[in-house]
């Protein structure tokens, strides 16, 4: 007979949802009990198994820089933290960094958020156009005032490795996952007591965390809480290059907001969309205009050995759309105060996942932040209209 009674329970098991798992089933000062309700246990249509897998220190908030390189650490250390019985997914990670690209009207920011990166303790090198000519030989610099690579700690891995590695060392820690759908909440006053299920199943709960990705603002509503969150669509193209002058690119970001990486054998790119707007969560159709009038011109200017290239892959994933400021909303939902949020983080929640993870444990556990104070990334700045400052979004 399954538990009618949770002292946790997380909507949405993927990256997030099993971050807070992971990070709560090893705090053993966290004496209580964990369900993760997930639909879809294979993930194939979250946003975690449809990113782009990569991870940067390269943020121009310290709170964002910090999540960051706590993300790296994480990653590093990933097979001691997550082994069951000796054995971790492979992470597959390659240190490969980050190239955010400047001109002139750009170049003022790049030096200010390396101010800040560097203060972080990232490890970020800023080149004016000259050395950024010399080490990117391959590049047409001639429009830009300069760069800033990552040297180290920024790559990319396998985004359903770390997933399925803080899932099964969460199972193996005693967490339920139960593959069912929360459908609705039962409030009193300001508390959430009881969560529905699809199948019929109710579960009392003294701690709901809401980690439903880009259905966050459906289940928040369920709650009578009203989360700025949208789907909204990104395409993401695979393509080969005919004869390619390097085959081993970081993830450079270019001034168009384009972005483009090594995807070994090939290459990945992706655009921001012209006409960015709210989509249904359950549409994935991929936009390929997108390469042909955005990516692909800006492509063949940038690398000029990229001209002839044939897109072999493409697929389309949902940000969770934070659209006051782009950045993840973490913490509780005032005044529904058991109702803990870690939502509405666009582009770059994968990375955030184990930081964000260890955050809401803290929250849970102590009722505070202990480690990195989140308080910035709260519901508050959402209920008075306030931006959290981040200029590095991509
Ligand atoms: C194309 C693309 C590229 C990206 N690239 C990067 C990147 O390089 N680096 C980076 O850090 N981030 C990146 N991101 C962002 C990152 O993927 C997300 O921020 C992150 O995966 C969010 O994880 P999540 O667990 O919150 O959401 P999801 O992975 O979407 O998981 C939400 C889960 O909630 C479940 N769910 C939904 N509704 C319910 C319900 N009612 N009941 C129960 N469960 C429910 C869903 O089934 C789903 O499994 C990218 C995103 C996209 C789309």
């Amino acid at each position: 007979m399954p538990a009618n009674h949770y002292d946790t329970v997380i909507v949405g098991g993927a990256v997030v949802g099993s971050a807070v798992a992971y990070f709560l089933a090893e705090n053993l000062d966290y004496t209580g009990t964990i369900l993760v309700v997930e639909p879809d246990p294979t993930y194939a249509l979250s946003s975690t198994t449809l990113s782009c897998a990569s991870i940067r220190h390269q943020f121009s908030n310290p709170v964002n820089v910090e999540l960051s390189l706590f993300g790296t650490e994480f990653l590093a250390d990933f097979h001691n933290r997550v082994e069951v019985g000796g054995d971790s997914p492979d992470l597959c990670y390659r240190d490969t960094g980050y190239l955010f690209l400047a001109t002139d009207s750009g170049w003022a920011t790049l030096e200010a958020n390396n101010r800040t990166q560097t203060a972080c303790g990232a490890d970020i090198t800023l080149m004016d156009r000259a050395q950024l000519g010399r080490r990117f030989p391959y590049l047409a610099v001639n429009d830009l005032a300069g760069g800033s690579i990552g040297v180290t700690g920024e790559g990319t891995f396998d985004a359903f490795a770390l997933m399925w590695g803080l899932r099964q060392r969460s199972r193996h820690n005693g967490v339920d996952y139960t593959t069912d759908r929360v459908v609705g909440l039962q409030v009193a006053e300001t508390r959430v007591e009881s969560v529905q299920l699809e199948s019929g199943r109710a579960v009392n709960c003294n701690n709901l965390v809401n980690a439903a990705g880009p259905r966050c603002a459906h289940v928040a509503a369920m709650a009578g809480v009203d989360l700025p969150v949208e789907a909204r669509k990104r395409s993401v193209f695979v393509f080969d290059v005919a004869e390619p002058a390097e085959r081993d690119l970081p993830m450079i970001v270019d001034p168009s907001g384009i972005y483009l990486r090594s995807e070994p054998p090939y290459f990945l790119a992706g655009a921001p969309p012209v006409d960015d707007v709210s989509v249904d969560p359950d549409d994935l159709t991929v936009v390929h205009d997108e390469f042909d009038n955005l990516i692909w011109p800006v492509l063949a200017q940038r690398i000029p050995s990229f001209d002839r290239l044939k897109v072999t892959h493409s697929w389309a994933g949902h940000y969770a759309y934070n659209t006051l400021d782009q950045n993840a909303i973490v913490g509780p939902a005032h005044p529904t105060e058991n109702l803990i949020l870690a939502n509405g983080f666009s582009g770059h929640g994968l990375q955030q996942a184990p930081g964000v993870g260890r955050a809401v444990a803290e929250l849970i556990t102590y009722g505070e932040y202990t480690s990195i104070d989140l308080s910035q990334l709260g519901f508050g700045r959402i209920v008075a209209g306030e931006p959290f400052p981040e200029s590095a979004i991509i």
